[in-house]
């Protein structure tokens, strides 16, 4: 006997296209699968979970147009709100990931409008304006976070507003950097990138000493944080007309339990201020509690290059030596991150694996903790 229900309609049939699809998927042909398993939603509008989960598997594969395609669909024969919200928020979260940032916007924006208290939402969007360094939105999106209740938004906060009072420190608006510096101790008291900053911000002022006494503070409470500030710390120092607080402060530096690839710096600025002997002996006694490394060899070279050359540039015979030291391999990773272990030579504030705020630590901050 001929059956009357012919098409997707059909018990039959709609299992076979199903399965059909499941297997274009299974062997990675999004494209095919789309086509097969988009109309079966039009007849059978139970299937919204499963194209919402179709939908996220293209987006986790890094098929971003499959998956743009099955959640538009999905957000045209929605049947009620809450499956119309859902889809709308997978629909935006595609566009993110695949970089239509206008368009992702306006579907972040959309879903809060039916949902001020949507987190994924909320924290896509921050993402979002993190990512195009819109630090004010971004601070607005994260204090709406806090307003929810999730109080640890609030370093990240500080973070943001010290990001804002950076970009007016390189404009030179000196006025206004202060000002996102002040929101900032507000929003987290404790923020040592505050410090870091602050001091800075002295500093371009013209307040030396201010400077000064400001990152003195932070080598003695965050001694791991202070590698960021390093080179305008012994910067400052040098534009000091004041020999009885430089040697203060060299013993201060000498003494500090500073992240070890810092050494070197330390020592061959020690050299330029007070000569060689000191400096070496400042190696030696970093070298003696964490062992020498490549870099700490380069550095007693150059320091001895520098120190000959003063003395009239006379060549002596351990040129051989020099050669070889040169073939050490530069110093690698510096900087880790504690959620994801990004490794990096450079420091970022956020770090570029997990997108965390302020992750990121020196290799000698690591072997201490
Ligand atoms: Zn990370």
């Amino acid at each position: 006997m001929k059956s009357i229900s012919a098409g997707p309609g059909d018990p039959a049939d709609f299992s076979m296209a199903y399965l059909e699809g499941v297997n274009l998927l299974l062997n990675e042909r999004g494209n095919d699968a789309v086509e097969a398993l988009l109309p079966l939603l039009e007849t059978h509008p139970e299937m919204a979970e499963t194209h919402l989960s179709l939908g996220r598997v293209f987006r986790k594969r890094g098929e971003f147009e499959h998956a743009i395609r099955v959640h538009e669909n999905l957000l045209r024969h929605a049947g009620d709100a809450p499956q119309k919200q859902q889809a709308l928020l997978e629909l935006a979260q595609d566009y993110l990931k695949a970089g239509l940032l206008d368009r992702a916007e306006q579907a972040f924006q959309a879903v809060l409008q039916n949902k001020p208290d949507e987190l994924t939402a909320l924290h896509a969007l921050a993402e979002l304006f993190e990512l195009q360094q819109d630090w004010v939105k971004a601070i607005q999106i994260r204090q709406r976070l806090v307003d929810l209740g999730l109080a640890e938004e609030k370093s990240v906060i500080a973070i943001l507003y010290c990001e804002l009072a950076e970009s007016y420190l390189q404009q030179q608006n000196l006025q206004d950097a202060s000002r996102a510096l002040r929101l900032a101790y507000d929003s987290d008291p404790d923020s040592s990138r505050g410090t870091l900053l602050a001091g800075r911000l002295a500093f371009s002022a013209g307040h030396t000493e201010q400077a000064l006494a400001i990152w003195r503070a932070l080598l003695e409470s965050r001694p791991e944080s202070f590698g960021l500030v390093l080179d305008d710390f012994l910067m400052a120092v040098d534009r000091l007309d004041n020999p009885e607080l430089q040697r203060e402060i060299r013993l201060q530096l000498i003494c500090s339990q500073l992240p070890r690839h810092l050494s070197p710096r330390i020592a061959e600025w020690i050299a330029r201020q007070v000569g060689l002997e000191q400096a070496i002996n400042y190696l030696y006694q970093q070298a003696q509690h964490t062992g020498a490394s490549a870099e700490d060899l380069k550095s007693v070279l150059r320091i001895y290059r520098q120190s000959r050359a003063q003395a009239g540039g006379a060549h002596g015979g351990c040129q051989d030596i020099e050669d070889f030291v040169d073939l050490l391999p530069e110093q690698g990773v510096v900087y880790q991150c504690c959620q994801c272990g990004y490794r990096s030579p450079t420091h970022y504030w956020k770090c570029p694996g997990c997108r965390h705020w302020d992750t990121m630590r020196s290799q000698g901050e690591l072997i201490h903790a």
